[in-house]
């Protein structure tokens, strides 16, 4: 209950606390006040009384006893006398009861003739009266015993006892003590009037304070209310940019985990040689970049997405709308080519590129600190590798330097340093060179040959591989051309890797380089992975139909490693089947050459070309032409060779021994 209650108080307003809180101090302040004020007035009034007795006991009856009178007292004669002499006196001052007592306390004179002779009990007003000090009272009447019919109606009275002096007014001079009774009727309405008027000033200046308190503090709390909203606005935004910052980062990140969305894809970006024009620039032109990169980000972004600052040239992104890593990356890569475009500063071109790493909840983790770790990896790839932007991907974590600083060479050199190298291809039951595949090689200036294997993995994650292919592509068809001039029948196989499939330009490319060349485009065949296909049919299906209806062919790579279901490769349009060389390496082995010989059978019924490849001996190749095996790669034919070596090698026509 009370706990109930103070919870209720707490969720009120500190306005409304404060105005509660405030008008109780006030109301109690007011009461304790108006008692006082009222106490003070009753003084004032008694006081009042008291001298007024003062007037009596002095101007009145002392003027009209003497001291030897009041000594010995008085006879009826001089009472009655006396009470005529005084009866104008006291009607004046409304006194209707007076009673004198000598020093034996013997009632000297009364106003009630009966007390006359009678002696006082010494009650504490008689006696500080006695000791020269003048009391005053207000006193019940009524019911008291004795006392006189013009008491009793007046019911209650002030009571005043005065000292009598006769001369000096030494204390030691006292004769007697003369008590007078006026009616309370008029001193009560006094009170109450002068009272009356202070309570209704007290009231009302006690409203106004707290009018002006309450606007006072109301003014306060609404300033206090802005100022935090400021300091929240502040405390979640970065002051430079506006932006976000890194809390209210946290926060959505955290938020939106929490809400358990399946997908949730985030971003570190950093600026490169951001530092150089802080150095060379200036604080102010550096400043002015990060607002302007800021902006260029937001508008690159969704709606739905939010960009925040972290601090110095670093910015973090929550990419709410994608729903895959192709896509996150894709969306960073278009902020990359966004900030690649000239800042004009100030009249200032200034060129500037980005990295940014992507990761991506749940497949890289599950709280803000782990994916922020992650993208932070995948960044720092990013920019040693100069390749802009790149998903996280464990092996990047043993990325050594030398590997990250030799990919920066790759894409700087890419164009020169990546060759092609050619394997033939042998049908088996003529001999005939009817084909070669094209299998890329970085011809490193220092560390020599590099295979695909090492490069093509990373080449990839860091989103080079759509270069890499157009480039393969276009020299592998450049070369077939000159074979075609020169009278070779070849067919060209060129591999395509699974990011292939989510290059939606690559159609277009091969499109147009076959044109280019002028090839064809039976002659050219697209190795796809059944990995691959089996990982994303759809896409594939696409891709396939798209080039197929130019006279593309395909073929599956790798075939018996993939698990692709039979349905889809009924469905789907392709030429070629490849049986991996896993298999081949293996032919002596009865499972292995039960699955090999089940491929032939299968490719054949579906209407496929059959290709064996890792052919390394003569009985490979016997036994395969025996199965009914349409083609074979492999060692035992050649190696993958540069072209001019393969033109030699095709003019000696030294292999191919059927
Ligand atoms: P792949 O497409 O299955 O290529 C066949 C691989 O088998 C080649 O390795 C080739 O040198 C190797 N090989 C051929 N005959 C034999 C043999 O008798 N014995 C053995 N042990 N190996 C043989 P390479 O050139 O190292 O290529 C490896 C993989 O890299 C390729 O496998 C392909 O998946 C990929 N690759 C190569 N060039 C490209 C390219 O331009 N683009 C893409 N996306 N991938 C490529
Ligand atoms: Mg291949
Ligand atoms: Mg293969």
């Amino acid at each position: 209950m009370i706990e109930s209650a103070w919870r209720k108080w707490r969720q009120r307003s500190l306005l409304q606390q404060f105005a509660l809180i405030s008008l109780i101090a006030i109301t109690l302040i007011g009461l304790l006040l108006g008692q006082m004020l009222r106490t003070s007035v009753e003084r004032q009034v008694l006081d009042a009384a008291i001298a007024e007795a003062e007037v009596v006991s002095r101007l009145g009856l002392q003027s009209a006893i003497g001291p030897s009178e009041l000594k010995n007292g008085l006879n009826s004669d001089r009472i009655r006398a006396l009470q005529i002499e005084l009866q104008t006196d006291f009607a004046r001052i409304d006194v209707i009861d007076l009673v004198l007592w000598n020093l034996e306390r013997e009632v000297v004179y009364a106003t009630d003739m009966r007390r006359v002779g009678q002696t006082a009990q010494l009650t504490p007003e008689i006696s500080k009266s006695f000791a020269g000090k003048p009391v005053a009272r207000i006193t019940e009447v009524s019911h008291l015993p004795n006392i006189s019919a013009i008491l009793k109606r007046h019911g209650t009275v002030v009571e005043v006892y005065q000292p009598v002096q006769f001369g000096s007014l030494d204390k030691g001079n006292i004769a007697g003590v003369l008590r007078t009774a006026i009616p309370y009727e008029p001193v009560a309405q006094t009170i109450t009037k002068e009272t009356g008027r202070l309570y209704i000033a007290l009231v009302f200046a006690f409203i106004t304070l707290y009018v002006l308190l309450f606007r006072l503090v109301a003014n306060a709390s609404a300033e206090l209310r802005q100022r935090a909203d400021e300091n929240e606005q502040q405390a979640r935004h970065d002051a430079l940019t506006g932006l976000p910052n890194r809390t209210q980062f946290s926060e959505v990140v955290d938020e939106t985990l929490a809400k358990g969305i399946p997908y949730l894809a985030i971003a570190l970006m950093d600026l490169d040689r951001f530092k150089e024009v802080n150095d060379t620039l200036g604080h102010h032109h550096g400043d002015l970049l990060l607002i302007e990169t800021g902006t260029r980000i937001s508008n690159t972004l969704d709606a739905r997405d939010m960009v925040a600052r972290l601090g110095g040239d670093e910015f973090a992104l929550i990419l709410h709308g994608v729903t895959d890593s192709e896509a996150a990356l894709t969306v960073a890569r278009r902020v990359v080519e966004a900030l690649e475009q000239p800042f004009n500063i100030e009249g200032l071109s200034i060129d500037i590129s980005a990295s940014i790493g992507v990761s991506i909840a749940p497949d890289h983790g599950n709280d803000l600190a782990t994916l922020l770790q992650r993208a932070d990896v995948a960044m720092y790839f990013a920019k040693n590798s100069k390749t802009g932007c790149a998903l996280y991907d464990p092996g990047f974590d043993n990325n050594s330097r030398g590997q990250l600083a030799m990919l920066g060479e790759l894409r700087r050199s890419i164009n020169e340093q990546l060759v092609v190298y050619y394997q033939p291809k042998v049908e088996l039951l003529t001999g005939r060179v009817c084909g070669v595949e094209a299998l890329v090689r970085w011809d490193h200036p220092e560390r020599g040959l590099i295979p695909p294997d090492v490069f093509i993995p990373i080449a990839e994650r860091s989103g080079m591989m759509h270069t890499m292919t157009r480039i393969v592509l276009a020299k592998s068809l450049a070369q077939l051309r000159d074979w075609l001039d020169t009278g070779f029948d070849l067919d060209l196989s060129v591999n395509v890797s699974a990011r292939g499939l989510h290059d939606g330009k690559l159609s277009g490319v091969v499109k147009d380089l076959l044109q280019r060349y002028a090839v064809p485009s039976e002659r050219l065949i697209l190795e796809i992975t059944e990995t691959t296909i089996a990982a994303d049919p759809v896409r594939a299906r696409e891709f396939l139909t798209s080039l197929g209806e130019k006279g593309v062919r395909f073929s599956i790579d790798d075939f018996g490693t993939g698990y692709s279901s039979l349905a889809v490769l009924r469905s789907l349009p392709v030429n070629e089947l490849k049986i991996d060389r896993e298999f081949i390496s293996d032919l002596a082995h009865p499972d292995c050459a039960a699955i090999v010989e089940y491929s032939i059978r299968l490719g054949h019924v579906l209407g496929l070309a059959v290709v064996a490849e890792g052919v390394e001996d003569a009985a490979d190749q016997k036994q395969l032409a025996g199965l009914g095996c349409d083609m074979a790669q492999g060692y035992w034919f050649a190696r993958p060779m540069p072209a001019d070596a393969f033109t030699a090698w095709i003019r000696s026509d030294l292999s191919i021994a059927a």
